[in-house]
């Protein structure tokens, strides 16, 4: 608490000793120290400043957890909306006055004033859309909606503050400055309240409709299974061809039919935002976060790395094929593309949960992680426990005790939640997260170091970043490095340490069927992610005729790209086949 003084009063005489002065005669030194300090300390001591005595309402979903860390969590020690949106309220009033756009002392003042305000909207948008996302409510949606609403009026203000300050600082020989502003310029906002009310509502319904979709019996419509836990697990572990058609089609036409009326006006929406900040269109906004040239040089690396990866691929794709159309006999087109039901995976995105029926060397088979875990009674709280002890194993940090007290681990019975797996940094103190629906599975034993391998990078970035730097380098950045983490996970070295396997058993076909595990898990992926995007980007170019082929196109790129096709016929005009995966 004293330092955030000193530094405030630090860094209030450093503004009135320049206030008058013109770019470039302050001086530097001092310039940089501040900077220093902002980067260290101000994000901080901010937060000490503001906690407060709130009492906040969480679900207690982990029983085990608790009794051992809710005595360690402070239950005051969290994000208090209400004051946070006053606090903003009253600083809002207090924006420097700007007289020239290009003096980078003005700059800095400007970023102390914004940068408060900005961090404690976000902390209030990811608590909310926490509180959405494992109670999906009406009254949650709500709230969201009228946050959104509360937030726009200061991103109307700062945005085009920030771009007018970028216009010069861009040429700054300050990397930080020049950075920070680049990243600022490059957001977007809604000019109208109406558009972000129905942004906020129809983001909700698609979360509603993707958590709460059933499939159903054929003989018996009161027999109905949500995706998470029963569907998904259904398609990775049955082997039936029409029962994995039941459920393929019951999902998708489920599930994508109803997305497709909420989708396409939510693109709409989104695309219309961007073009009124600047944009072409939503493609171009989204590849702009990565930083990699143009949107044509950015298009032409992924074609490339695809193009590389193809071989590969091909070969795989064969193999599959092959040894599925003996298991198979006379189903599908041996010299076709895959029906998409077949592959272990409802998405056929991964196609690793049937490496049993295409395993190169079956006297060796890979140890079953799901049998090791049952057969050794391991409960959803050890499994976390394993991934936690893989981490500080390799001198990467602990878990927070909030992360144990807070997160979700389990499937509420009592409410809707959304099941896809997600980690959360909160952005305030150690308060990270993690949203899964455990099953006791190899799958979700993956699913879990992957997650957590995101809240590692929650916890290096934060322990060293000020809180304009907190964030991946990009969003792919950080799927790759929970992925590179999972994938240690399931190594033949790691499964021998925690006594999984045994040493001896590891051998060159062992290693064979291992590596073929591995690609048809991670290379079988990167077509399917590929035509995501493309087809995406297709539609928000506009460039998909959606009345003839919004569906067919989607199966055309799958198709071209990937060699994999409808499992059934399917329907332009109601299908959306796309829209029955998240993300
Ligand atoms: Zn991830």
């Amino acid at each position: 608490m004293t330092n955030f003084i000193i530094l405030l009063l630090f860094i209030s005489s450093f503004q009135f000793s320049i206030s008058n002065r013109k770019q470039n005669h302050y001086d530097q030194k001092q310039f940089e120290e501040i900077i220093e300090i902002l980067k260290i300390k101000f994000t901080d001591e901010l937060e000490e400043l503001i906690s407060t005595n709130y009492n906040i309402e969480h679900h207690n979903d982990n029983p085990k957890q608790s009794e051992n860390y809710e005595s360690e969590v402070d239950s005051n020690d969290h994000v208090d909306i209400k004051l946070w949106n006053k606090l903003n309220e009253k600083d809002m009033k207090k924006m420097p006055v700007i007289d020239d756009y290009s003096d980078e002392a003005m700059a800095m003042q400007w970023l102390t004033w914004y940068i408060p305000i900005e961090q404690r909207h976000s902390q209030i948008t990811t608590l909310l859309n926490w509180n959405y996302e494992t109670n999906i409510t009406e009254e949650n949606q709500a709230a969201m909606t009228a946050q959104n609403l509360i937030r726009s009026p200061f991103t109307r203000l700062t945005l085009p503050i920030a771009k007018k300050f970028n216009e010069h600082m861009k040429y700054s020989k300050d990397d930080d400055l020049k950075r920070i502003f680049g990243r600022l310029a490059s957001g977007i906002v809604s000019f109208n309240d109406d558009d972000v009310k129905r942004a906020s509502k129809l983001h909700g319904q698609l979360e509603d409709i993707y958590s709460t979709t059933k499939v159903c019996e054929l003989n018996d419509n009161k027999k109905c299974y949500t995706l998470s836990p029963y569907i998904e697990r259904l398609m990775q572990i049955e082997k039936d061809y029409d029962r994995l058609l039941w459920a393929w089609k019951g999902w998708h036409d489920g599930c994508g039919n109803k997305i497709r009326s909420v989708y396409l006006p939510y693109i709409d929406l989104l695309n219309k935002n961007v073009k009124e900040n600047g944009y072409h269109d939503l493609a171009e906004s989204w590849i702009t976060d990565y930083e990699m040239g143009s949107v044509v040089e950015f298009e032409g690396i992924i074609d490339q790395i695809l193009k590389d990866i193809m071989p590969l691929y091909e070969q795989l794709h064969a193999y599959v094929r092959g040894r599925l159309c003996s298991k198979y006999p006379n189903r599908f087109d041996c010299n076709g593309p895959i029906p998409a039901h077949i592959l272990g995976n409802m998405w056929a995105q991964m196609w690793n949960d049937r490496l049993d029926d295409v395993i190169p060397y079956p006297d060796t088979p890979l140890v079953n992680i799901t049998d090791v875990l049952i057969k050794k009674q391991f409960s959803i709280d050890q499994m976390y426990t394993t991934a936690e002890s893989f981490f500080t194993s390799i001198g990467l940090y602990p878990m927070t005790s909030k992360f144990w007290a807070r997160s979700m681990f389990r499937k509420p019975t009592d409410r809707d939640v959304v099941c896809h797996a997600s980690a959360s940094d909160m952005g305030y103190h150690d308060d990270y997260r993690v949203k899964i629906c455990t099953e006791i599975n190899d799958d979700y034993f993956y699913t879990i170091h992957h997650e957590m391998g995101h809240v590692e990078y929650y916890m290096a970035y934060s322990e060293n970043q000020p809180y304009v730097y907190r964030g991946g380098a990009n969003s792919g950045f950080h799927e790759a490095i929970g992925d590179t983490i999972g994938m240690f996970a399931i190594s033949p070295v790691h499964l021998i340490k925690l006594g999984f396997l045994q040493e001896e058993a590891v051998n060159s076909h062992y290693e064979i069927n291992f590596l073929l595990r591995l690609a048809l898990q991670k290379v079988a992926f990167l077509p399917f992610s590929y035509v995501m995007d493309k087809y995406r980007f297709l539609l928000f170019r506009n460039e998909i005729d959606r009345e003839h082929e919004l569906n067919s196109k989607w199966w055309a790129l799958r198709i071209q790209h990937g060699g994999i096709m409808p499992a059934a016929s399917r329907n332009d005009e109601v299908n959306f086949d796309a829209g029955a995966k998240y993300h």
